[in-house]
């Protein structure tokens, strides 16, 4: 992830500085996203706190936006809840414990991707923690909502990959 305080990507790919890519270089990249990535990109990186309120009512609005239902014994904002869960989990995923995050595992002699995340090298989110922020039956969880979530999560991954491009682009030498 090109990030602030990452070292240059290449000879052509890096911040202003020369060595590292600071924030106001991420910052002038994001101009001209919209103002959801922005915002997101903005709390992904640790720029600006202030502004999470405001991603936050969007990732809900996202998610309603969604006409997801659910059922009377649920929490009146399951939708509201399933949001936010997945806003977080994207913006700080935690590590795969098996390949440390890396992504990758050896097998004898051999590198191969991680069983457990898939070589993406993040947590993924189990139906029991799912259900307990959910406040939904494991069942439920598990056959409803994590479907939804997963969604949720591979359109924040769209975003991830929308600002790896103008970052790359926008910190590339003229
Ligand atoms: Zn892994």
């Amino acid at each position: 992830m090109l990030t602030p305080g990452a070292p240059p990507m290449s000879a052509e790919i890096r911040g202003t500085s020369g060595q590292r890519i600071t924030p106001s270089d991420v910052a002038a990249c994001l101009a001209h996203v919209d103002r959801y990535t922005y915002l997101y990109a903005l709390s992904k990186f640790c720029l600006d706190d202030h502004s999470r309120a405001e991603l936050n009512d969007l990732a809900i609005d996202d998610a309603v936006g969604r006409g997801y239902t659910f059922q009377s014994q649920e929490p009146d904002d399951s939708v509201e809840r399933l949001g936010l869960l997945a806003l977080s989990f994207s913006i700080s995923p935690s590590r795969c414990a098996m390949c440390k995050g890396t992504g990758q595992v050896i097998f004898g002699s051999k590198v191969d991707s991680c069983p457990k995340c898939q070589g993406t090298g993040n947590m993924q989110l189990s139906a029991r923690r799912l259900a307990d922020a959910m406040g939904a039956g494991r069942w439920r969880a598990q056959k409803v909502w994590m479907p939804r979530f997963q969604t949720l999560l591979s359109d924040y991954q769209v975003k991830d990959d929308a600002i790896q491009t103008v970052l790359y682009v926008g910190l590339r030498d003229e």
